[in-house]
């Protein structure tokens, strides 16, 4: 008989999105009076913009005829994305990418999960925590986590990098990793960044993250970047990629994505770049490994997408998805000003569309939940379901209507 992958069996109970499910269906179902207004989940409102659908439709009728007809896509992505890509994003910066560095894909969730495949099995991973669950639970599934342990929620070959009210919910460098759980080996292989983070909304400085460079380039370790939420940099001293780094080149992977800039998280498109630098201890480079595993398991991302994605860095694109993400950050402000005023301590908000709060009183995240569900039939996401260090917070999204997202915080502030 056989035996399903046993380390997918060690991945802990429910997912969190579930369970806030769950709840919200038995309190709406038991008051259907009442509206209930969801600034949980990290998914846009706001229709694809005008450039994008143009794009859209006439890739389409491309497929509809003989000579402009597309089947696969290259593996690695269009030549005429990925160069798009090198000019618009990278050279601005100054960051010395080459478009065959650049691999395009249908998202970052994907990547950002795959990408620990091209790793040994042996190799340990430090993540924030709070985090984006993706890395930790593809680590876990992957077999490289140790064992679980219910009552604090950490895996014992993980490094935590705790962010905190105290560190400005910015991480660390490991090097005694999480107080109380400090082995001598706390030396990491893999470190994973998201910044501006999800779920804090906290960002990095260019000298704290050239700090993580340096770092990574000294111990021999790869930095996973994951850059989702560029696009809502506000602030000059914030980077907009780690190839804006010194040194990086021989030690940063960069996820990027179409979804949260350009509101594509129902038409997929994301890229990874890998720079050829990159290289193990017996000198293999990580390029020609995911080059190999983009080919043998990846068909491309559909072409009319890859088209739209192009048309999100025309001009008109360009000013059209500035405009929606200045659409959230008017909610961001709204969420940030409306809680500060009713006395909570709140961040994020200002380069992120997320807004962390303390909870009130020292309610657990889950009663604050609750709470807020019931008084102010408002949802948002307990920061304990990010990890240990997010207990005792809560995150808002800026993702809501206008209209939604002042009504969520008028109702907040009349608690
Ligand atoms: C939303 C999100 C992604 C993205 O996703 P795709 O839709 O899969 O491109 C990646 N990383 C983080 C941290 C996110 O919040």
């Amino acid at each position: 008989m056989f035996k399903v992958n046993q380390d997918y069996l060690k991945l802990p109970g429910s997912y969190l999105f579930s369970e806030i499910a769950k709840r919200v269906k038995e309190y709406s179902e038991a008051n259907p009076e009442k509206k209930i207004i969801r600034l949980g989940i990290g998914d846009v409102t706001q229709p694809l913009c005008p450039a994008v659908i143009k794009a859209l439709h006439s890739a389409v009728d491309e497929m509809a005829e003989a000579d402009t007809f597309k089947g696969y896509a290259p593996d690695l992505g269009y030549e005429f994305l990925r160069s798009t890509i090198a000019d618009k994003v990278y050279k601005p910066l100054g960051a010395d990418i080459d478009k065959d560095e650049i691999f395009v894909s249908d998202g970052a969730k994907s990547d950002s999960g795959n990408i620990q495949e091209i790793f040994d099995r042996d190799v340990k991973i430090a993540v924030c925590d709070p985090v984006y669950p993706v890395y930790v639970d593809t680590n876990v599934m992957a077999g490289r986590t140790g064992t679980y342990d219910a009552a604090t929620g950490l895996w014992s070959d993980v490094i935590y990098m705790p962010c905190t009210a105290e560190n400005g919910y910015a991480p660390e460098l490991p090097v005694n990793g999480r107080d109380g759980l400090g082995k001598d080996n706390r030396v990491p292989d893999i470190i994973y960044l998201c910044f501006p983070n999800n779920p804090t909304g906290a960002t990095i400085t260019k000298d704290a993250l050239q700090d993580w460079v340096d770092y990574a380039n000294r111990i021999g370790a790869v930095i996973i970047y994951d850059a989702a939420y560029e696009a809502y940099i506000s602030e000059e001293d914030v980077p907009h990629s780690i190839y804006e780094m010194r040194g990086a080149r021989t030690c940063a992977i960069e996820i990027r994505s179409f979804s949260k800039n350009a509101g594509f998280t129902g038409t997929r498109l994301g890229y990874t770049v890998i720079p050829k630098d990159i290289k193990d201890s017996d000198g293999n480079t990580l390029h020609a490994l995911w080059a190999r595993r983009h080919g043998t398991k990846f068909n491309g991302a559909p072409y009319i997408v890859q088209k739209a994605g192009e048309a999100v860095f025309s001009e008109e694109g360009q000013r059209e998805t500035n405009e929606q993400i200045a659409y959230y950050m008017k909610n961001a402000a709204y969420i940030l000003d409306g809680l500060k005023s009713a006395g909570y301590t709140v961040s994020g908000g200002v380069n992120a569309p997320y807004i962390w709060l303390r909870t009130p009183d020292r309610m657990s995240s889950w009663d604050f939940f609750d709470y807020l569900l019931k008084e102010a039939n408002v949802v948002g996401t307990p920061g304990s379901g990010f990890g240990p260090s997010g207990e005792g917070h809560f995150r808002l999204t800026a993702f809501g209507s206008y209209e939604n997202t002042v009504e969520a915080i008028d109702r907040i502030k009349k608690l």
